[in-house]
Order: structure tokens, then sequence, then C-alpha cells
């Protein structure tokens, strides 16, 4: 288990606790030891935990039934990761490509959040620390889930005008919620000095935990397609810390020997707040904030990513892009993942499939491309997005048979 954080751009190293941050100022992941990583030794599972190698925490399994061979999956966190990767014909001819869904939606509380979470919570336990995390959307939810289940005290911190559905979403898991009346951003900062004063490991987005757990769902793509690779992974930017989860996760594999290449991550913001493709286009070595104007992939809107930089060093490493689509071509990117690929996600995931489509047509991705697209959260938990109600008539029972077979000729 590795107890080594370092810093991806000056190298600066440090033990797990020492510091939330690097002091140049870039964020700190967890350096595991991959050198003896092999696909054909991996557990089986649970979920995410077949890569406990990788992990900073121990698999929540025991040992308390017979025949489990000491790996009961115990709690919510044993359930997080473990996702379908499923081949999507029907998307390839908008994509301009050949696409798979990675489907995070599939995850306990219904985003991929839960892979960060259930290491972030499982080290809180260790510690016997209360876990917090400053959100009001799937990290919120997510961070109570796994620590309702752990029994581990939970803080949430959410903006005074959070929403009474949002509410009652993240209320459910019985954390303790916090409105906090301010600059809402400034939070991410506060949260870390709080942290350290008060005892409570913050498990935001970006925080080495998180990231630890996240590289999972790279892991598990690539341990789909191994000994191939796909040529490319598509997966929305937010915080950049998922991103960076990704870039770890390629990094480690490639240190292990086992990636025959290196496919392309490229990040999809949404055009009202992408401060990270802005600075890609730009040929910016670094992330500027933006105001970060409202978006329907609300999940994603972050003006000031706090691993934005690591993100934009992520994709320009592996040959990668980061794109912003607009509102419009995600509402009908979250249309085409219901009705051609059965799949209900949110809008912040279906700019996955918006932004593989402008890549394709900018020529970056090609028809003969393997593109595995991330849609990181479920549609289910809001209706945000959807299109409308479809035309649907009424007809009486005893002119139904006719009816059917009118609407199917
Ligand atoms: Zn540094």
């Amino acid at each position: 288990m590795t107890e080594t954080l370092s810093c991806y751009a000056c190298g600066e190293t440090y033990h797990r606790d020492e510091r939330a941050r690097c002091v140049c100022g870039e964020p700190l992941w967890f350096e595991p030891d991959s050198s003896g990583f092999d696909w054909k030794a991996l557990p089986d599972g649970p979920g995410m935990w077949r890569y406990e190698s990788l992990l900073p925490v121990d698999a929540p399994v025991e040992s308390t039934r017979a025949g489990t061979d000491g790996r009961q999956p115990t709690g919510i966190g044993a359930g997080a990761g473990g996702t379908p990767l499923v081949r999507t014909p029907r998307l390839d001819g908008l994509a301009g490509c050949a696409t798979y869904l990675k489907d995070e939606g599939r995850n306990p509380t219904g985003s991929f959040k839960d892979r960060g979470s259930a290491v972030g919570v499982a080290a809180a336990a260790e510690r016997g620390r209360p876990v917090g995390t400053v959100s009001h959307g799937n990290m919120a939810m997510s961070v109570a889930a796994h620590a309702a289940s752990a029994d581990v005290p939970c803080v949430v911190l959410v903006p005074a005008d959070i929403s009474a559905a949002r509410l009652r979403l993240i209320g459910q898991y019985d954390p303790e919620v916090v409105r906090v009346d301010g600059d809402y951003g400034r939070l991410y900062e506060r949260s870390l000095e709080l942290g350290s004063e008060l005892g409570i490991s913050f498990v935001n987005s970006d925080s080495p935990l998180r990231v630890a757990g996240q590289a999972t769902t790279v892991l598990e793509i690539l341990d789909e397609f191994a000994p191939d690779v796909p040529d490319a992974i598509v997966m929305p930017a937010s915080s950049g810390g998922h991103a960076s989860a990704a870039w770890r996760a390629l990094r480690d594999l490639d240190a292990a020997g086992v990636l025959p290449s290196i496919p392309e991550l490229h990040f999809v913001q949404a055009a009202p707040s992408a401060p990270i493709a802005e600075a890609y286009a730009a040929g910016a070595e670094t992330v500027s904030p933006t105001d970060g104007g409202g978006t329907i992939a609300y999940s994603i809107g972050n003006g000031d990513p706090p691993s934005g930089n690591r993100a934009l060093t992520a994709a320009r490493d592996t040959g990668g892009s980061v794109t912003a689509v607009t509102d419009d071509e995600i509402r009908t990117a979250t249309a085409a993942f219901a009705a051609r690929a059965g799949a209900c996600v949110e809008p912040a995931s279906a700019t996955t499939l918006a932004g593989a489509r402008t890549l394709a047509a900018d020529g970056v991705l090609d028809a003969e491309d393997d593109v595995v697209l991330v849609a990181t959260g479920t549609g289910f938990k809001e209706d945000v997005g959807r299109p409308d109600p479809p035309e649907s008539p009424t007809v009486p029972l005893d002119e139904l048979g006719t009816a059917l077979a009118d609407r199917l000729d």
C-alpha cells in the first residue's frame, strides 16, 4: 500500500497526511508502486477493489461468513466500481467513431464519485476521523452514503440557495448538512484549512484519496481491453480530478509495462463554463478562472478547477485534447444516449458523445477508432436535459389493436 504523495509538476514528494497540495501550488496524488502489476494476478473484486494493490486503503472485505475466503464485500464501499463497459453501435453514426459506453451510473449512488468516496471514507474510518465534502450534487450524495454505511460522521457544505430537491437527495443519507452563505468558490481552500484545524478529512473533488479511487474507472476500461487498448477515452472535465485520475491510471499501467500504446485522453467541458478547454485552445500553460456561466451540465460547471492545470497536462501528454460543447449539443447527445443506446445519462455525461462528434468532425477521431465514452452519472436523479414528452395519443381500449398496428407500420 502506498503512503507517498507526489506532485506531477515539480516532482516533490510527501507523506500521505502531510499536505493537501504541493508547496508549488499544484495538487498531489498517490504514487503507487505498479512495478509488479499483472492483469492475470488480480483478485475478482469486489468491484473497483480488484485494483487494491494500487490503492492507498485496504478493500472493505471481511471473513465473517464461512466460504467467503476472507473477501465478503462489506458496506456500500464494496459496491463501488465494477461498472459495465458495452459497445454502443447505434451511437457510432452520431459520434463518427466506434463507441463504447462506460456506465458509471451503475455505481451505488449513480455516479463515478462513489469510487473516490469509497477510498476517502475508508481512509477516514481507519483514522477514526469524520469525513467532509464541498458539494451540492453527486459528490455530496456519494460521500454521505458511504459515510452512512461505514458509520463515519459526515459534514456536507452546500450553498445557502440549494434547491429543496437536492437537499432531499443528500439529506436522505443523514449527514450534517451546513448551508454556507458566501462565496461558494472559496470553500474549497477554506475546507482544507478547516480540515486540518478540526481533524475532518475533506474528500473534495481532487483530493489525493478521491483521485486514487477514481483512477479505477480507467483501470477497469483498460482491463476490459487488455492486452489491447482503446484508441481514445472521452470524459467530462470539471475540477480536473477525474481527468487527473485517468492520467494517473495510464501512467501506472505504462510503468508496469502492460500497455502496448497510450490511449488519448480527450476531456470535454460545457462551453458556458470551460476554462480548461479555453486554455487548451489558446495553447496556454495554465488555466485561468472564468466566471463559470450556467449550463444544463450543472455537474461540470466549474469556473475555477483546482486540478485544471493537471488535466491540461494530461490531455497534452497523451496526445488528447480538451474540447467545449454547447448546451444544445449536450441536449442532442443526452437524447441520443437514451433513444439510441438505452442509457439515461445526466447532461454532463452526454458531453462525451457531443465531444466525440466534434473531434470526429475535426478529423481527430475517425470511424475506425475504438472510443470509450465515460458516462459519469445517471440521469435518473433529476429531470434535467430530457427531451419533451413524446406524442402519445389516448386510444380507447377496444381500438387498441388497430392503433398499435398503425403506430408500428
Ligand atoms: Zn509541486
